[in-house]
């Protein structure tokens, strides 16, 4: 089954760390809409009628929006394409959105999970990198989305802040298990060029990120998840049994997607388009019924490559039957040769004819995985 990705291109403001695409000001919401609904229409075809097994509302902040600007998405996608009775439909959301009235809104809609920013349940790392909620909003928002039913949530948390001790890293765990959310997203916290954090860590108005702490943050991280029963079934995402992301887990699998909304990427197996992160441009486009997208055709390295950085990262690992059968022998037995070097370091294991990860691979995982492409002629 194939997934739907829907980009909500606003934020109220612009958080230091933000690499996505969103503007701070939700002045052209309405004619986004009208777009967002058109594009919906015109890329009816790009799945070629496939079910359609997840949608994920990301953005921006797609809690911004109200219940029938949603509901109008909604029924434009169930107008266009088939869903499955039992599709995965995650919504985004910031904590500060999260109150009783917005909770029961969003539950009369078809969505079943929610993925709440929460990032830190400290005010100094929230101050650091200009996180609109408060911690004590970023606790309560789990709990009274519980309240009013939600049970598939995933919350997201960030490590290797500057401002954020190992101690209070431990207790920013501590504070997530007792929440008893199924799924949690966690990732090193990366400083993107050109970002307000960039920027401002060059001006040395702020404290810049130390990679040693991000190692021991992240070892760290992987260590409390096995204690307290989470599967690390990829490298930055973490569930209880059951509970894995379908949506995501599409990605990495390398099933089929449809993007819709300025900056979101579809991907079809054999190409890559990506719509232009420019809503300006993205709401006139519409308007004359062109969808602003570039495209890449993908070539066999393009695959084997992609193949290989996204499989290594999660816990099916990288199976060399399955390269040899879509890339050939020799595809496999180079890749098994240069799995060597990394299995002696304890980096990486074999089992099977899979190749994976150790928990000491997955500190280097892009490096390793870089060294194994495909380099075309
Ligand atoms: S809320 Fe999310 S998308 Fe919006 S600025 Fe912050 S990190 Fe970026």
């Amino acid at each position: 089954m194939a997934g739907i990705y829907i980009h909500i291109p606003f934020c109220k403001n612009k958080c230091y760390y933000c690499n996505f695409y969103s503007v701070a000001s939700s002045k052209h919401a309405e004619e986004f809409i009208s777009a967002l609904l058109k594009e919906t229409e015109l890329q009816k075809n790009y799945l070629e009628s496939e079910t359609i097994g997840t949608i994920y509302f990301g953005g921006g902040t797609p809690s911004l929006m109200d219940y029938e600007t949603l509901m109008k998405i909604f029924d434009k996608i169930y107008q266009t394409f088939e869903v499955s009775a039992d599709a995965e439909i995650t919504l985004e959301a910031n904590p500060d959105d999260l109150d009783k009235k917005k909770l029961g809104e969003i539950k009369a809609l078809p969505v079943n999970r929610l993925s709440i920013g929460i990032q830190s349940f400290f005010e100094e790392d929230l101050k650091y990198l200009r996180r609109r909620h408060t911690a004590s909003q970023a606790e309560a928002s789990v709990k009274r989305s519980q309240d009013a039913g939600f049970e598939n949530i995933s919350i997201d948390l960030i490590y290797a802040i500057p401002t954020l001790t190992d101690g209070n890293w431990k207790t920013n765990l501590d504070i997530a298990f007792s929440l008893e959310v199924p799924h949690i997203s966690s990732y090193g916290l990366t400083v993107e060029p050109s970002t307000a954090l960039d920027m401002l860590i060059r001006k040395g108005k702020l404290k810049g990120v130390d990679e040693e702490q991000n190692a021991r943050q992240f070892k760290f991280l992987m260590q409390q998840m096995k204690t307290n029963g989470f599967i690390q079934y990829e490298i930055s995402n973490f569930c209880k049994e059951g509970s894995i992301s379908r949506h995501n887990s599409n990605y990495w699998k390398g099933r089929k997607y449809l993007g819709l909304g300025p900056s979101a990427h579809s991907f079809n197996i054999d190409s890559r388009q990506w719509n232009k992160p420019d809503l300006l441009n993205y709401i006139a486009s519409l308007a004359k019924g062109i969808v602003p997208f570039e495209k890449e055709i993908l070539t066999t390295a393009d695959k084997f490559n992609e193949y290989v950085m996204t499989s290594l990262r999660t816990m099916w690992g990288c199976d060399l039957k399955l390269i040899e059968k879509t890339f050939g022998a020799d595809a496999a037995s180079t890749m098994q040769k240069k799995a060597a070097k990394f299995i002696e370091r304890n980096q990486m294991i074999l089992a099977e004819e899979i190749l994976y990860l150790t928990d000491e691979g997955k500190l280097f995982a892009d490096g390793i995985a870089s060294e194994m492409f495909l380099v075309e002629e």
